[in-house]
């Protein structure tokens, strides 16, 4: 997947003037690019990745491809021990550098399918890597190693994040990043996972899965410490049942002969790992993209920018991972949106209620708005329903009923606030559960609404009506 840049030692293609730049040809990117060649604005994508960033490349797409091969894998060998549904298998085996050749091949589709609505808006692209010289002009490096410079009216910064490492563990040798956990065509036999986040549970919970001995290590007091105790308790439960060791309040200290030196509460001990895998947080990706010349407001190492996605400088704009939390490929993509039509003249803006977040661990989470503990600090008097998936017809009939469907709701006027689930098959009710959100709905309105049965998405409307006092099937 990687291509290297050639010296830059090639012919110079001259000048070209485009109405809009956009560097980065990621969610962010080519969603402004497709969106500006809608609205005719004479627009140009550079990257030298295939189109679609880390998210189609090397993030959500093969990590979910992965997650998916594994769930795959763990329902075959637990229908060989002999599980109730009366399946007889013998035990599987896998051939990881095939299922990475399968998660290739969705790749490539993608990559080809965003470079197709690409052109179809009529937007370009250039391959290469872009380097900003001032506020309106860019050299772009071709993959040949030939140069061109770029002027243009509108600059879109689309560069993305890049993962962060510690550094008492530089990425080389047995430390990874996330991109070459999703290219290993064997399964480690011991892995330790410095960082207990989106990153690390999603893929330390498929590689235990796919039957490496997994070691979770981190820092806080416990894994996702963005979200609350009541969501992550199932996932805490799931990763001891599936035989994953998970060390709180601990810290990576340095590399050991056959693995990983870790400290916490009582002292240093040595974790047996193969690979480690470092996923502790995602930095801006700007240090290659000539920012210091134009002396843009940051923000903690992120692009500081206004509600429609304006930098500090005039036509100059940035949107997605480089402009800091949350680092999600559909905020990205909305924002993309919203410079376009802000450049077209549009009267836009990126003020969304809710941004919905998925961590797609076994059981999965989703959470959008404000949970019960948030609601309460942002001073609001909240009412909260929850309603139990061991009360969910189609739950029991996935053989998975853990987890629960959680509405909070104002208490004065019904107003909901946030809505929150973990259990199986979850991350699929982020679109209602945005919806709801982004329309103003109140408890009544999601208890009214007919939801179709046997659906776990029947959990939404019984919360609303356990938040109001009458839920029927608890
Ligand atoms: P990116 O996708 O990072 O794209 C930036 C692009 O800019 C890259 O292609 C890069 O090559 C290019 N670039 C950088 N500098 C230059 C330059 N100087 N010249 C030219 N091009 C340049 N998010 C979700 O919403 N759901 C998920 O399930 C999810 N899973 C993830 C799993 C993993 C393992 C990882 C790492 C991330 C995941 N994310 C997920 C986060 C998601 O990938 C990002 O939020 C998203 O890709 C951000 O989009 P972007 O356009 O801002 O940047
Ligand atoms: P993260 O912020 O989700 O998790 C990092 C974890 O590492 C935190 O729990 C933190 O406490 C811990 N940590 C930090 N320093 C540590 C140290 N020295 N030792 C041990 N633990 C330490 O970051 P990530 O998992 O790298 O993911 C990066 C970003 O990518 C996320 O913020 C998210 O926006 C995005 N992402 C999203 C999805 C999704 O939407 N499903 C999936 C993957 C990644």
């Amino acid at each position: 997947m990687s291509q290297q840049l050639a010296a830059q030692t090639g012919p110079s293609l001259g000048s070209r003037h485009v109405r809009v730049l956009i560097i980065g040809g990621g969610p962010g990117g080519y969603v402004a690019g497709i969106r500006a060649g809608q609205l005719e604005l004479d627009a140009v994508v550079v990257d030298s990745q295939p189109m679609g960033g880390t998210c189609l490349n090397i993030g959500c797409i093969p990590s979910k491809a992965l997650i998916h091969a594994a769930d795959e894998f763990a329902v075959a060998a637990e229908q060989a021990k002999g599980a109730p549904l009366g399946i007889s298998v013998s035990a599987p085996t896998i051939d990881l550098g095939r299922t990475m050749a399968w998660k290739d091949g969705i790749v490539q589709r993608l990559n080809h399918g965003v470079a197709g609505l690409l052109a179809k808006a009529g937007t370009s692209v250039i391959e290469g890597r872009a380097t900003l010289l001032d506020g309106k002009t860019a050299e772009v490096t071709g993959l040949d190693g030939s140069t061109q410079r770029l002027t243009a009216e509108h600059v879109i910064i689309a560069t993305g994040s890049e993962p962060m490492a510690l550094p008492s563990l530089p990425f080389g040798g047995p430390v990874i990043s996330s991109t070459e956990a999703l290219a290993l065509t064997d399964v480690p036999t011991g892995l330790v996972v410095v960082g207990g986040g989106y990153i690390g549970l999603e893929l330390g919970i498929a590689f235990a899965k796919l039957g490496a001995e997994v070691t979770i290590v981190e820092a806080e007091e416990r894994i996702l410490p963005s979200y609350d105790r009541q969501l992550t308790t199932p996932v805490a439960r799931s990763l001891d049942t599936l035989g994953v060791k998970v060390l709180t309040s601990s810290r990576a200290v340095e590399l050991a002969d056959d693995g990983l030196v870790v400290e916490g509460p009582n002292g240093r001990r040595t974790v047996a790992a193969d690979k480690i895998l470092v996923t502790v947080g995602r930095r801006a990706s700007v240090r290659a993209t000539g920012l210091e010349h134009l002396g843009l407001t940051m923000n903690n190492g992120f692009v500081a920018v206004d509600d429609r996605c304006q930098t500090s400088m005039r036509n100059v704009w940035a949107v997605g991972d480089v402009t800091g939390e949350p680092m999600l490929a559909h905020r990205a993509m909305k924002q993309g949106e919203v410079v376009a039509e802000a450049i077209a003249g549009r009267p836009t803006v990126f003020e969304p209620i809710s941004i919905p977040a998925i961590v797609f661990t076994d059981p999965e989470i989703v959470s959008v708005g404000l949970g019960p503990d948030e609601a309460e600090a942002h001073g609001l008097d909240v009412i909260v329903g929850r309603f139990p998936l061991s009360a969910n017809g189609r739950s029991m009939t996935l053989a998975s009923e853990v987890g629960f469907v959680r509405t909070v709701a104002r208490a004065d006027d019904h107003l909901i606030v946030g809505l929150q689930a973990v259990g199986r098959s979850v991350a699929e009710l982020s679109t209602a559960f945005g919806l709801a959100l982004e329309m103003g709905a109140r408890l009544e309105d999601v208890a009214d609404t007919i939801h179709s049965h046997p659906t776990v998405g029947e959990g939404l409307a019984e919360s609303a009506m356990a938040a109001l006092g009458h839920a029927l099937h608890i």
